[in-house]
């Protein structure tokens, strides 16, 4: 058991049950012992590895994306290029390396990172040295400029709540601990109004993730307003009813309950949540990331980088356009979803909804 799942017992045996999001929260950024404030989550030796860790190639079809989709706006100057938890900082140094030879994107942009992470925030400085970055925790004090972001494996990691639909009607799922173990435990019947709309049946979980949902509507109305794009990667599907609360160690899953600080612990994202959040802009259609990444020219890139390697490199940089792209590694789970202003343009790769 962690330091910080005995932390939690003790409170929960204080305090009482709490829900799935207070968990989550203190799991994640417990000031001294929360997974992102204290270790070093990302890469092969860590717990799990991202897209732009596996291949370059990941960041360089993005970033040319929204270079093309800043180009089909008029090339406004000044923008601002942002990028939701950007992790080690590899997606956006590859973003900045495709579009260097972007005609005035480089000399129009202001670069800001959104990251709570002090430890992840250091290794971001290092990888981006000679750019000038400002970092921020939260997207309300972004510069009220056209904003072009990414977000790749970042909402997946927001504190969600669970409501399980059981015969007598919407029940929280909440944590509780029985001899200084921690357990799932069904609450009080919750006010049914708040998921009036929710078609799950008896026995299914509804997942509610209000802190996605509102950053979503927050980027929306600066793009309606600014114009701009967003580009959001993630694991997930079009809406909620399973339970899809999940923790990774060493790249493995495990007990969510039992590794508290030391393992990352996620869920499925919920496009259609985030959709109708964007209500102020418009949202394409759900693309899978293999349709994504194929549409942008991931294979006649993978094609002129692999004329360059031999052996186990050329072996590995195979392996990585097919992780990145199959449906069943990657290409299907993971999805994607662009938000530009009414009106405008989509983006190359993502289709009208
Ligand atoms: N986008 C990166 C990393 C994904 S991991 C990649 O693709 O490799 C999630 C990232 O989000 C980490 O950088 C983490 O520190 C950051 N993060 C998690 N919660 C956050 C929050 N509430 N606000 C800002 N950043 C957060």
């Amino acid at each position: 058991m962690t330091v910080l799942t005995d932390i939690i017992a003790r409170q929960i045996e204080r305090m009482g049950p709490i829900t799935i999001a207070d968990y989550m929260t203190q799991c994640l950024y417990h000031p001294d012992h929360g997974y992102y404030t204290s270790t070093h989550p990302l890469g092969a030796s860590g717990d799990f590895i991202t897209a732009p860790e596996i291949s370059q190639m990941f960041g360089e079809m993005i970033g040319l994306c929204l270079a093309q989709t800043w180009i089909d706006q008029g090339a406004p100057n000044p923008f601002c290029l942002a990028e939701l938890g950007p992790g080690k900082g590899t997606l956006m140094a590859d973003i900045l390396r495709a579009t260097q030879r972007i005609e005035g994107f480089h000399e129009a942009m202001q670069l800001h990172l959104v990251e709570t992470s002090p430890t992840l925030r250091e290794t971001q400085r290092a990888i981006l040295n000679g750019y000038t970055v400002t970092w921020t925790t939260a997207i309300d004090t972004l510069p009220a400029l056209p904003l072009f972001l990414i977000a790749n494996e970042f909402f997946d990691c927001l504190p969600i709540r669970q409501f399980k639909r059981t015969e007598a009607g919407w029940q929280e799922q909440m944590v509780a601990q029985t001899d200084g173990n921690l357990a799932f435990l069904l609450g009080q019947l919750a006010p049914p109004e708040l998921y009036a709309d929710a078609d799950i049946p008896v026995g299914g979980t509804l997942e509610l993730c209000t802190a996605s949902n509102a950053i979503i509507a927050d980027i929306s109305a600066s793009i309606a307003n600014q114009g701009g794009a967003a580009l959001i990667v993630d694991y997930g599907d079009w809406g909620s009813g399973a339970d899809t609360l999940q923790a990774l160690q060493n790249h493995t899953k495990i007990d969510p309950l039992t590794q508290c600080g030391a393992a990352d612990i996620t869920a499925h994202v919920d496009f259609e949540a985030l959709t109708k959040s964007a209500a102020t802009a418009q949202v394409s259609a759900l693309t899978p990331q293999g349709v994504l990444l194929e549409r942008l020219g991931i294979t006649q890139r993978a094609q002129s980088l692999a004329s360059r390697l031999t052996g186990t490199a050329l072996d590995t940089h195979i392996a990585a356009h097919r992780r990145l792209t199959h449906p069943d590694e990657m290409g299907q789970l993971f999805k994607s979803i662009a938000i530009v202003p009414k009106g405008a343009a989509l983006p190359p790769g993502y289709d009208h909804a």
